[in-house]
């Protein structure tokens, strides 16, 4: 019988997965894959070819199913899948532990390592075999049987936990809505916000609800909550919506207070057995910065330099407010003040710009940009393909002689009741030389490139923010590093074998972009007039892109901080807790005190589900990277057409190209020439204003 889960060779029929398919698929692929290993194990290789490539079939066997299944529970969410979900984690995790923790394995890559063969293998080779020992490390093969035992409970508890957390704040959000009536309730929102919001009426059950008329229902879900907060004129109703914002999965039903602290002691007591400190330590040790003390003289060093532009920031606004006489700003007025006072300094909206960014415009300039930087052409496939959502599109990636190199999904639209939010990108099957169709010949690499930007709606296209056209740069540019590796060993192609901070780089050098007059100028077309955007428009968007830049970094450093300083606290041990940490940090990294009802942590999945655990600061390290790689370009001149060719050939054959297969500082410096330091991203966020020729 087939299994559309499982049975499939280049891409997967999307919609013939069924959830009844899911569990008889993944137990067919774990059995399959145990069976290997246990071969694998007893064959006692000592080679490359009889150790590593095994592995990864069955690590491959494995990712590719489940894979697909985590992919489903992000984007298709209910309540059977994720039961099923739930289900079959356990023994996914089960089987991962075995692998990782196999003896016999561990002294074969150990045994492989001493080899004479070794001096022989590639960079990717090396690399792959280092951390693969770094990992089983990590995963427990040091440890005696007993605290074995222990150490696979934690890891059971902990993908339980943590699926709890995120499911927790979807449901939270989902649960959340405040339906308006009353006209005088929408004064000030833009028509875009009506248009959505009427539209979620309609799916409410107001069949009848229209943009002018209402029914108007209001939800947490960001395209609703930043516009919202942005332009409404109720005071009461945007207090309303910050407070359910800030707290949101902190109480009743979905409370994830406790969950948060059981996930830190858990992942503690982990660290413990391995013999690090704490958990900082442990995830620091397979990071680019090696240590916390690092990351902490970073984070401080931005603090540092943002603070009193934050303070001077938040005054222009309080000012603002002051002529208005507004009285004192609480933080449900600062994003409306705040976006009244843009208005005024750079006399630009986000509003005003939107018809400028509908996303077939804005993908046609990425893709153009994507030609002329790195010599490939991306066209969509129009072959009547298989998804799971009708708005889901397939584009094929390909040099310049028209050669496939790889091919990417996007899914663009927020969809609150099933898919995550956020944005982000993920792998389907990766570049790997062992499951090439022929000898020689490579699988290509599939990405999914995931956003949840406005949809639709009133019959026109999607009319982006400037905020969502970054996000879907910076989403490009990880599929990117994804797409156009050239590193053949799958363990160590495009995003894997990357170390955490370093996985940033691509995507936020890509956004620099957004800020390029040229590339603006292929993005922006009116949605119905096709014409260019306005240049004066175009100037005060590059004006405004360091407003509010003091407090944005603030909010990075406070967010980084924040998971360091969780991380490195042994809960059990003191009487702090995880919301005590957060107030602390708090008052060294904010201007503004928090709301007594602020309980952030308890809906910060980037460290608690998400992959970010003491490597939130990943972020800002890879931002001094990215800036400092863009400034390579600045420097030569963005219209420097000739330059700019040969540079972002460069930038593909180093950063685009190769993988995991080198430390993330040496292909830095592959790129650059030289080590990295902070000045370009002080230049672009306006902490420090001169340009590197040294003009003004
Ligand atoms: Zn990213």
């Amino acid at each position: 019988m087939i299994n559309p889960l499982i049975d499939w060779k280049i891409l997967p029929r999307f919609d013939e997965i069924k959830t009844g398919d899911i569990e008889p698929g993944v137990q067919i692929v774990l059995a399959r894959c145990e069976k290997k290993l246990n071969e694998l194990e007893e064959a006692n290789p000592t080679s490359w070819e009889g150790l590593m490539d095994p592995l990864e079939m069955i690590e491959d066997d494995l990712s590719r199913h489940w894979g697909l299944v985590s992919h489903l529970h992000h984007v298709k969410n209910s309540p059977e899948l994720r039961d099923v979900y739930n289900k079959l984690l356990g023994d996914v995790i089960k089987f991962t532990n075995k692998l990782n923790q196999s003896q016999n394995l561990y002294k074969a890559y150990l045994n492989l390592q001493k080899s004479a063969e070794f001096k022989k293998f590639n960079d990717a080779q090396k690399r792959i075999l280092k951390s693969t020992i770094h990992e089983a490390e990590l995963n427990g093969v040091g440890l005696n049987s007993e605290e074995r035992k222990e150490y696979n409970q934690i890891s059971q508890k902990l993908a339980e936990l943590t699926t709890r957390f995120s499911n927790n704040i979807l449901d939270a959000i989902k649960a959340f809505k405040i339906t308006i009536t009353s006209p005088e309730q929408i004064i000030g929102l833009p028509t875009t916000l009506l248009e959505l919001t009427a539209d979620t009426a309609k799916q409410e059950g107001h069949i009848k609800a229209t943009p002018t008329g209402g029914p108007w229902v209001l939800t947490l879900d960001s395209p609703c909550f930043i516009p919202f907060m942005q332009h409404s004129k109720s005071r009461q109703l945007r207090k309303k919506l910050y407070e359910a914002y800030i707290s949101k999965a902190s109480y009743g039903e979905w409370d994830n207070s406790l969950i948060a602290n059981e996930i830190i002691i858990l992942r503690q007591a982990k660290a413990k057995l391995l013999g690090f400190k704490n958990f900082a330590d442990l995830s620091l040790s397979r990071k680019m910065a090696k240590t916390p003390s690092k990351v902490q003289k970073l984070l401080y060093e931005l603090r540092d330099s943002s603070r009193t532009v934050a303070e001077e920031e938040l005054k222009s606004i309080q000012k603002l407010a002051d002529k208005n006489n507004f009285g004192k700003l609480k933080h449900w007025d600062i994003p409306y003040w705040a976006e009244r006072l843009r208005e005024k300094q750079y006399e630009i909206n986000d509003e005003e710009l939107r018809p400028f960014f509908p996303l077939p415009h804005v993908l046609a300039g990425l893709f153009e940009l994507s030609e002329k930087l790195f010599g490939v052409k991306i066209k969509e496939n129009i072959e009547k393909m298989s998804f799971w959502n009708k708005d889901v599109k397939l584009f094929g990636v390909f040099d310049l002689n028209n050669q496939h190199l790889a091919s990417f999904y996007l899914d663009p639209y927020s969809r609150p009741e099933e898919k995550q939010g956020g944005a982000w990108m993920d792998s389907l099957v990766g570049r790997s030389i062992i499951f090439g169709s022929d000898k020689g010949k490579v699988r290509l690499p599939v990405a999914y490139m995931i956003c949840n930007q406005s949809k639709p709606v009133g019959g026109k296209p999607s009319l982006m923010t400037f905020r969502e056209v970054e996000t879907l740069f910076h989403e490009f540019g990880h599929c990117l590093q994804h797409m156009l590796t050239t590193i053949d060993q799958g363990m160590a192609s495009g995003i894997s074998n990357v170390e955490w901070d370093a996985v940033e780089i691509a995507s936020q050098f890509m956004e620099n972009w957004c800020y390029d007059r040229g590339t603006l100028r292929e993005l922006g077309k009116h949605f119905e007039t096709n014409q260019s955007i306005p240049e004066s428009l175009i100037d005060k968007l590059l004006k405004a892109r360091t407003y509010r830049e003091g407090t944005n970094t603030l909010r990075q450093v406070n967010f980084g901080l924040l998971d360091l300083e969780i991380h490195q606290t042994q809960l059990s041990e003191t009487s702090e807790t995880i919301l005590d940490i957060q107030r602390r940090i708090d008052r060294e990294t904010l201007i503004l005190p928090p709301q007594e009802s602020d309980r952030f942590y308890c809906s910060f999945s980037h460290i608690f589900s998400g992959g970010y655990a003491a490597g939130y600061y990943s972020y800002k390290w890879s931002e001094v990277l990215s800036a400092d790689a863009f400034a390579a370009f600045e420097e030569i001149g963005l219209d420097n057409e000739d330059e700019i060719k040969q540079l972002g050939h460069k930038f593909r054959e180093t950063f685009l190209s190769l993988g995991g297969s080198q430390e993330p500082l040496k292909v830095f410096v592959a790129f650059r020439g030289r080590e990295p330091n902070t000045k370009a991203l002080m230049r672009h966020t306006g902490l420090i204003s001169e340009l590197p020729n040294g003009e003004a």
